[in-house]
């Protein structure tokens, strides 16, 4: 099956996107044909690889179904990137064309990296405007490509170093829509709240080709504003939503139980939902938040907790169809309560990094995907992410992880977020560095923060140096970016 056969075919009169103007799938495949049309005409053919740049929108759908079903490989741009980040995504993808809601002038900064390939773009507002010339299409999608065909490549969140793209067949996309159908019953009746960026994976696997396959309806938001998606959610009847751990923080301060009545599905992923924040929520809205995990090079989700036995602070079990094990750094499997790196195999894991052999060789062995995740797995076979392999802090020896001083930060009164980092430190060889965000009618008291740290937190825990922050730096998906507060940290100590 490819990615835009998803397209649900049961009732053509089944309302695809909710919205001001809802959209029938009939009307999507018809749409999605006539992208398909256009985008042959102007010379997209199978193998290409084609930008796309836009905010959430249907026509990002209609242009990403069309690309792939044409076996041409999208590649999906954060809307966020700058043109310099932009060009290098071009240049490492060999890219020639690019389908953006927007014109992007990222000419110079092409020619700086020595990419003499001419790249043509795309205007959405034209091809809406050309494709409305074309006259019914009856839908028809070549069934000459490949399960095992390139369908997207993900430029990885790059929260450490440059960022890779890794490959994403259409049997790995589809592998993951179908099994988070197998856990989450998503049916005709629901809808489905697509407020995470298309771009990626999260929000594009769960929130669009899950739905379009189990024939739900989707309701597209361009971005998330408290006020503005709890008024959608109420309007449109949203009974199912995917958020990562800010939006549900945020939500724990505005809105009322009764902004959330219809929804009978919150899932978390993207980044670890603190314990305070699950708690805060439920206390507020009664409704508790189902945490998954998953990463882009696994289409991306790799476990979830049951509807129904979600364990707080737990990231689930796996996904059915996939394999999870717990290894040592000899790729050994550990036992219940060790921790260690979490491994995946299954039909959802890529191919590989676009043009980086090597880097793909360090990630995929023997068919196991190494996810650099740090976790441990309880006797009822849950998973708990412990931090990323590479955020862990090893101070005089000791491993220390971050994440256990961030969700005792974060139950501290007063205390919005919190993100802990190591820093280089001439003894220690690296010293724990904590950066805080107040609530706007709360001031910042080293001493008692320090005082509550000493009763629950080993000496050799504790944060050598408190940065209180307005925000921390985040990206669209709600990572935050640590590797952006340690060179700040570097900066702003050799300013000093
Ligand atoms: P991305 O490829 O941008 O989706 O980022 C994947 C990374 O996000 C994973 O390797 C994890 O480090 C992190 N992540 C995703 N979900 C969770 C979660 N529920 N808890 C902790 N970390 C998570």
């Amino acid at each position: 099956m490819f990615v835009h056969h998803l397209i649900y075919q049961g009732m053509a009169d089944a309302i695809a996107f909710r919205g001001v103007n809802n959209v029938t799938y009939a009307q999507l495949q018809e749409e999605v044909a006539k992208y398909r049309t256009y985008f042959y005409q102007i010379g997209i053919r199978s193998g290409d690889n084609i930008g796309l740049f836009s905010r959430n929108s249907v026509e990002y759908v209609c242009s990403y179904m069309a690309i792939a079903s044409l076996g041409a490989v999208v590649v999906p741009f954060n809307f966020q990137l700058t043109c310099r980040e932009i060009a290098y995504i071009v240049k490492d993808a060999c890219m020639k064309h690019i389908v953006t809601a927007e014109p992007l002038n990222i000419a110079e900064e092409l020619h700086r990296y020595g990419y003499r390939q001419e790249v043509r773009q795309s205007l959405i507002s034209d091809i809406k405007q050309q494709i409305s010339q074309i006259g019914e299409m009856t839908p028809s999608f070549d069934n000459r490509l490949q399960e095992d065909q390139p369908c997207v490549i993900i430029y990885t969140s790059g929260t450490t170093g440059n960022p890779k793209g890794a490959v994403l067949s259409h049997k790995n996309l589809v592998a993951n829509a179908g099994g988070l159908q197998k856990v989450l019953d998503i049916s005709a009746q629901d809808n489905v709240l697509c407020v995470l960026p298309m771009y990626h994976c999260f929000a594009w696997t769960c929130a669009v080709l899950n739905p379009l396959l189990c024939g739900a309806s989707i309701t597209v938001l361009e971005a998330f504003a408290p006020k503005e998606a709890l008024a959608a959610i109420k309007d449109y009847g949203v009974t199912v939503m995917y958020g990562v751990p800010p939006i549900y923080n945020l939500l724990t301060r505005v809105g009322t139980p009764e902004d959330l009545q219809g929804i009978r599905l919150l899932v978390s992923g993207g980044a670890s939902l603190p314990e305070n924040v699950a708690r805060q929520f439920r206390q507020k809205y009664g409704k508790t938040v189902t945490e998954g995990y998953g990463l882009s090079e696994a289409s991306p989700v790799v476990t979830l907790n049951p509807a129904g036995k979600t364990k707080f602070c737990s990231i689930g079990k796996a996904l059915p169809g996939l394999e999870v094990r717990v290894v040592n750094s000899k790729g050994e499997t550990l036992p219940p309560g060790e921790v260690g790196e979490l491994i995946v195999k299954g039909h959802t894991v890529m191919q590989g990094y676009f043009n980086l052999p090597l880097e793909t060789s360090l990630a995929l062995r023997d068919g196991w995907l190494y996810t650099g995740d740090l976790a441990y797995q309880d006797t009822e076979d849950y998973l708990f992410i412990v931090d990323r392999l590479k955020d862990m802090i090893i101070s005089n020896g000791e491993n220390i992880y971050p994440r256990e001083i961030e969700e005792l930060l974060h139950s501290y009164p007063g205390i919005i977020e919190a993100a802990v980092v190591g820093q280089a430190d001439e003894l220690r060889g690296q010293a724990v560095c904590a950066y805080i965000v107040m609530a706007p009618d709360q001031a910042f008291d080293k001493k008692a923060l320090k005082a509550y740290l000493q009763g629950n937190l080993a000496a050799y825990k504790m944060p050598r140096d408190f940065v209180a922050v307005d925000a921390l730096p985040k990206n669209q998906t709600g990572k935050i970016l640590k590797r952006v507060l340690r060179d700040q940290f570097t900066k702003d100590a050799n300013d000093a």
